[in-house]
């Protein structure tokens, strides 16, 4: 898996909060040990515009909201050799997918959005990418390797997984898998 520079790493952010990417940050110190280890090739954390090729690991949070996030998950998915669903949002939906309970949840949503609460001027946006008519986890879109559940998962369990993963082991997840 590891190349001459590294690892070649990226992480995703879909429709979450940001919450996941907090606690992947939130490993602290000991990112400056991932840091020694992995080439990071994408991120909301860089300023990298497109997915590359030849990804070794892809750590994605939130669900799949939208068009431009299904294109960009399955690009992922075809250039990455290991690919991570972080969070709730991604592993189940979470509170990105409560919008599935209506028959016609997107439009309920830019309606409410867009519409209902805007006093001036309000107007559907046709700027941002189309709204999916359900929000989906991760593993309903494309194939997912390891699933880290927790809303946000713990920093600890986060850092866990990559450890393992690029020493070449297999993460035990037993004890350590968590919702909400
Ligand atoms: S799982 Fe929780 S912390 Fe992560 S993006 Fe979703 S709501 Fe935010």
């Amino acid at each position: 898996m590891r190349s001459d520079e590294g690892v070649r790493f990226a992480t995703i952010w879909l429709s979450g909060c940001a919450g996941c990417h907090m606690s992947f940050l939130d490993q602290d110190e000991l990112l400056l040990e991932l840091a020694k280890k992995v080439l990071v090739v994408y991120s909301p954390l860089v300023d990298e515009k497109e997915f590359p090729d030849e990804v070794d690991v892809t750590i994605v949070e939130g669900a799949v909201g939208n068009e431009e996030q299904l294109a960009l998950i399955r690009k992922a998915r075809a250039s990455t050799g290991i690919l991570i669903s972080m969070g709730d949002c991604a592993v189940t939906g979470n509170v990105t997918a409560l919008r599935n309970a209506w028959e016609n949840g997107d439009e309920a949503v830019l309606r409410r959005a867009y519409l209902e609460l805007v006093e001036t001027a309000p107007q559907i946006p046709n700027e941002v990418p189309a709204l999916l008519k359900k929000a989906y986890p991760l593993h309903e879109v494309v194939k997912v390797d390891y699933f880290i559940p927790g809303c946000p998962p713990d920093a600890s369990r986060i850092n866990y997984v990559l450890t393992e993963l690029l020493e070449g082991r297999e993460p035990e997840m037993e004890g350590r898998s968590k919702f909400g």
